[in-house]
């Protein structure tokens, strides 16, 4: 069965001399793996579409097992995620997320909205950084965990001073302090923030820029969640971690300014 899917590349690996397994997250069918035949060959119409990030129309033969990629046709390379050291160190996080917390043929319309978003703010020079905790904090449903960030998760009140409770996983009121000793005190403003990576899309909010100290700050809130419920290793990581001990890799591009 021949299938027209829109999505973006999340994985090409190479496979033999000239074909490429390509893992694309679609719009239709969400994460779909398929062979590339002869990808790998200069000549090939296939070399430009498996590329990694590149947003496409996807022509794919099903049959039981692995599909084949038949055609593709690009709409996006995302050519500047491709050129820029951080933009792609961040970007390359974002998918390996997408592709560790889904499944194959498994279809979920907030992911493919998400990681499209994400991606494309990107590629049009948001703050990758800012972007990916947007996919971080929204990705944790997918990954089963339904962080309480509306109320305070022990006693349900709206009102008052809170914290991060890793216990709860979620924000816990000044009332309710003593039932988590290792919670994490937050500012009203960084609970705003979180309360918007979570639930607003991408696309509603725009360029956003923030400080260094407060990325820092909610991103090792997350990741704590990431690494104490799920457990998995993301190995994409590592280079992030290194880019960000080597600062003087990265061109300064934006002047932070924040209440
Ligand atoms: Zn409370």
């Amino acid at each position: 069965m021949m299938n027209k899917w829109e999505g973006i590349v999340i994985r090409s690996i190479p496979y033999g001399e000239s074909n490429s397994i390509v893992t694309l997250y679609t719009r239709e069918a969400g994460k779909v793996t398929a062979m590339a035949r002869g990808a790998k060959k200069p000549r090939s119409k296939l070399v430009a579409v498996t590329q990694l990030f590149t947003y496409g129309s996807f022509l794919i033969r099903k049959g039981r097992g692995m599909g084949t990629l038949e055609q593709g046709e690009q709409i996006n390379s995302m050519r500047f995620i491709r050129e820029d050291l951080e933009a792609m160190a961040y970007t390359s996080y974002i998918v390996e997320i997408v592709d560790r917390l889904t499944e194959e043929n498994e279809r979920r319309q907030g992911v493919y909205t998400l990681l499209y978003e994400a991606l494309n703010a990107i590629n049009e020079h948001y703050d990758p950084e800012a972007i990916s905790l947007f996919v971080e904090w929204k990705m944790l449903v997918v990954g089963g965990i339904h962080p309480i960030l509306h109320e305070c998760a022990n006693c349900h009140a709206t009102e008052g001073e809170f914290a991060f409770s890793f216990r709860a996983i979620g924000f816990i009121c000044h009332r309710c302090f003593h039932t988590d000793k290792y919670s994490v005190r937050i500012t009203p403003n960084q609970l705003k923030l979180i309360r918007t990576f979570a639930t607003v899309p991408i696309s509603s909010v725009g360029d956003l820029t923030l400080k260094k100290e407060t990325k820092t700050f909610l991103k090792r809130i997350v990741r704590t969640v990431y690494d104490e419920q799920l457990g998995v290793y993301f190995k994409t990581r590592a280079f992030l971690d290194q880019l960000e001990t080597t600062p003087n890799l990265l061109p300064i591009k934006r002047a932070p300014k924040e209440e």
